[in-house]
């Protein structure tokens, strides 16, 4: 299967993800992990990265999607993937389109988290990353809302509506039921 995971910042993707990636066995994609790698080698995608991560912002698509270009051409995503924070835009939603093509490959589903936005401001905070300071997750929000959500009408016929306020388990069992794979 090849998925993508969208919702907002604070929303419970990279966890879903994880666990979705091991019962569906298929490689977690995340461009936020994927940065964060990066940067901790001090990568020249990782220093540039890091200016636009700390203040929340997009990092720039010329980077983004030459760096998920070569992760989903890997030989493990061959067979299937989970994308986590990519795409973030219709720009960007546009460039997969072109590189799965090239790939001869389609997507399956476009997951969608839906959340409280107030609720999972907490959990960010609680979780203490570099980019979860409250002015940060604040600009986050901001552009996951204006360049993100623009994306749900973009894959409306692809979309999979997930109720993500339950606990981690309920959300995963009803991501898995609405793929048919409970
Ligand atoms: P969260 O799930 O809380 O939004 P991520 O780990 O997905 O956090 O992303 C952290 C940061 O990495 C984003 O705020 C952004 O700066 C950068 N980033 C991640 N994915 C993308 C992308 N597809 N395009 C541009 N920037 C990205």
């Amino acid at each position: 299967m090849r998925l993508v995971i969208v919702g907002p910042p604070g929303a419970g993707k990279g966890t879903q993800a994880e666990l979705l990636s091991e019962a569906l066995s298929i490689p977690h994609i995340s461009t936020g992990d994927l940065f964060r790698a990066n940067i901790s080698q001090g990568t020249p995608i990782g220093v540039e990265a890091k200016k636009y991560i700390d203040a929340g912002d997009l990092v720039p698509p010329e980077i983004t999607i030459d760096m998920v270009r070569d992760r989903v051409g890997e030989p493990d995503a061959a067979n299937g993937f989970l994308l986590d924070g990519f795409p973030r835009s219709v720009e960007q939603a546009e460039a997969l389109s072109t590189i799965l093509a090239d790939l001869g490959a389609t997507l399956d589903s476009v997951l969608s988290i839906v959340v409280d936005e107030d609720a999972v401001v907490g959990r960010m905070l609680a979780r203490g990353r570099a980019d979860d300071t409250e002015e940060v997750i604040r600009n986050r929000m901001r552009v996951y809302n204006e360049e993100t959500a623009p994306l749900l009408d973009h894959y409306a016929d692809q979309i999979v509506e997930i109720d993500g306020m339950g606990t981690v388990d309920e959300v995963q069992q009803q991501i898995l039921t609405k793929l048919g794979k409970a």
